[in-house]
């Protein structure tokens, strides 16, 4: 999960939420807020729309979701954003772990009260898909592991470039990309500032 800085909004006022559709992607990239994937796209309301009408046209409640994540799982389960961690108010990057085998957890060594917020999202939109019946984002991501690890020992030896990598990368999954570059400082910095990812949070110690 992305974490992104939330640009103050100068654009045009809007009376439909849906009309914010194009300028969410053009502030965080065409990928769900959630799941890193690159899906049909509509906008998400982090506090559901039909428990805060006042926020339906909220430039701050509104993230991208794709269909999986927006409509078959976080629904309007959450009444706001109390209780969760949220890409554009936390380092979401920061407090999970992505495994190879495609899993989602909290990071390691988080306080008590960080780590039920972050399973709280964990479930929330179902990150962590390895029980369920599709395991949709588990084998995705377990593949674009094995892309990312390809393409990292490829560029290690000399044979793949940075920009090839970053063609690679912008199929999705941006966090599985990290976390194998993570110790890559060039490419980290490069995933970080990557133009398809505009406003990553860059406070990602
Ligand atoms: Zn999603």
């Amino acid at each position: 999960m992305r974490p992104v800085s939330r640009p103050v909004y100068t654009g045009q006022l809007y009376v439909n939420y849906k009309s914010y559709l194009k300028p969410l992607i053009e502030n965080f990239g065409g990928y769900c807020s959630y799941c890193e994937r690159q899906d049909k796209l509509d906008v998400e309301h982090v506090a559901p729309k039909s428990k805060n009408l006042h926020l339906e046209v909220e430039w701050g409640n509104l993230l991208l979701g794709c269909p999986r994540c927006n409509r078959d799982f976080k629904k309007s389960k959450n009444d706001n954003r109390e209780g969760y961690m949220w890409p554009d108010t936390h380092n979401t990057f920061g407090l999970l772990k992505y495994l190879e085998d495609g899993r989602v957890t909290p990071a390691d060594g988080l306080a008590d009260d960080i780590e039920l917020i972050v399973q709280n999202t964990i479930e929330l939109v179902c990150l962590d898909d390895k029980n369920q019946p599709q395991k949709t984002l588990n084998l995705a991501r377990r593949r674009k592991f094995k892309s990312a690890d390809i393409a990292k020992r490829k560029f290690v030896d000399g044979c793949q470039t940075l920009d090839e990598i970053l063609l690679l990368a912008e199929e999705g999954f941006w966090s599985v990309w990290l976390t194998v570059f993570k110790d890559i400082d060039e490419v980290k910095e490069a995933l970080l500032n990557h133009v398809s990812y505009p406003n990553t949070s860059g406070d990602l110690a």
